[in-house]
């Protein structure tokens, strides 16, 4: 049996979510996700969302630039579905529905139908190529296992979630005042980081060496994967854009809340990394001693006003960076800058489940992104709880969602990011269909 033919055959199969309730609600189930997408999962949202205001009437709307549009569906069992591609909504919704992916994945929109492209392909030397795509960025909290000691792997609580709200910290301010974008969606991968999607026209349209220049743009690591410094800055002062990081962000992150939650000058093991990055070995060695010896402090903040003030004191000028160094090391963002670089990169959709932890991928307020909890985003499990706990009462879509933790999410994506967005599209669509009819009206007149 084809793996098609055994999600058809599923596909019979009518779930009621009432009668889940007994059974075991803390795993990711097949079941589950079918009453997810049958009554949750934001369709309409995604679709105008990925429409950017050509579903409109508007005459200068493209018709087929939702249906160019790659979607990518994980089934059981890792089967891959390449280039899946929609006409609309209804489309999107019943495939979804039938298939029921464990995972859902977007790419760019292609110059034609991508589920077409063999076809187009054939009749010449037609390439078959991506001609949109947001500018996306992943952050993996993997990637901070030797600046973390709470959890290693995909493991994130509450003491590694600041890292998180760092990268997106510095990364939104970046986007938005040195780069002028506004349509930036933070999402919960649902794991072990954090996606970011940057949406405006102009980040669509960018080529792959204008994305590979913004993402060496965040890029401080110069001593490679297994150097202990991963900041390496030079010069009298640090750069504006890295000055404003660590004036506004990281240095704050790292005395307030990372310090004391991964506890990094209590244990020997850990206050010997950080003072590894001294250059002047003796100067380290010294710090190493006092602090054996216990004659300093033994509190995190003592000793690290106690490393400061002697890095800072001015007698040692190869040092006058270091203790920036430290910082950057510990909290800087640490991208991974493959995702960014190429337009035909996939990336998990928003609202998709985590196969792993079940947890929904939610978006994420940057201006409260310190106060985002991983641990406590909707979980499947959760969901079907909280449907199961209207009992059997007939219910409208939007009923059964506002009954769900879902609800908040779906409210917030579309009034923080949809909305603007929509607004923005249809007065950009506007403006330049006015400017064409503006153009053949002169052209038309010259003649
Ligand atoms: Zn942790």
């Amino acid at each position: 049996m084809t793996m098609e033919e055994n999600i058809d055959e599923r596909d019979d199969m009518q779930i009621d979510a009432h009668s889940l309730g007994n059974q075991q609600l803390n795993q990711f189930s097949f079941d589950y996700l079918k009453v997810y997408y049958g009554k949750l999962f934001p369709y309409a949202d995604i679709f105008r969302w990925m429409s950017y205001g050509n579903e409109g009437k508007h005459p200068a709307c493209d018709e087929s630039f939702f249906s160019r549009r790659e979607f990518s569906f994980t089934l059981e069992n890792d089967v891959y579905l390449r280039f899946q591609s929609f006409k609309g909504a209804t489309d999107l919704e019943n495939s979804i529905k039938e298939k029921c992916p464990h995972k859902i994945d977007i790419g760019p929109v292609y110059n034609v139908d991508p589920s077409r492209r063999h076809a187009y392909a054939q009749g010449g030397n037609n390439v078959f190529m991506p001609v949109e795509r947001e500018l996306i960025f992943d952050i993996d909290i993997t990637e901070y296992d030797d600046v973390r000691y709470c959890c290693s792997g995909s493991d994130i609580c509450l003491d590694c979630w600041p890292l998180m709200a760092v990268a997106i910290k510095v990364m939104d301010t970046v986007l938005r005042d040195d780069f002028g974008f506004n349509h930036i969606l933070w999402v919960y991968s649902g794991r072990r980081g954090v996606h970011c999607w940057v949406c405006d026209g102009r980040a669509r349209r960018l080529s792959n060496e204008q994305r590979s220049s913004i993402a060496d743009y965040f890029h401080v690591y110069k001593g490679g994967e297994n150097s202990l410094k991963k900041a390496s800055l030079t010069g009298p002062v640090l750069h504006p854009v890295l000055g404003r990081a660590y004036k506004d962000v990281l240095i704050e992150y790292f005395e307030k809340k990372l310090m004391q939650k991964q506890r990094l000058f209590s244990f020997e093991e850990r206050y010997q990394k950080i003072l590894d990055i001294i250059p002047d070995k003796s100067v380290a060695s010294e710090i190493h001693e006092k602090w054996q010896a216990r004659r300093s402090s033994t509190s995190e903040e003592g000793r690290w006003d106690q490393l400061k003030s002697i890095l800072q004191s001015g007698k040692h000028k190869a040092l006058r960076r270091c203790v920036e160094e430290i910082v950057f090391t510990y909290t800087y963002p640490r991208l991974d800058m493959e995702v960014s670089k190429h337009m035909n990169h996939l990336l998990k959709a928003p609202f998709c489940v985590h196969p792993k932890t079940g947890r929904v991928c939610v978006p994420i307020d940057p201006n409260q992104c310190e106060d985002f909890d991983p641990t406590s985003v909707p979980t499947l499990s959760m969901l079907i709880e909280e449907l199961n706990a209207g009992g059997l009462q007939m219910d409208t879509k939007n009923g059964e969602l506002e009954r769900t933790s879902l609800a908040q999410p779906i409210r917030f994506f579309r009034s923080s990011f949809l909305q603007p967005l929509m607004k923005s599209c249809k007065e950009e669509m506007e403006s330049a269909y006015n400017a064409k009819i503006q153009q053949s009206g002169k052209s038309s007149f010259n003649w």
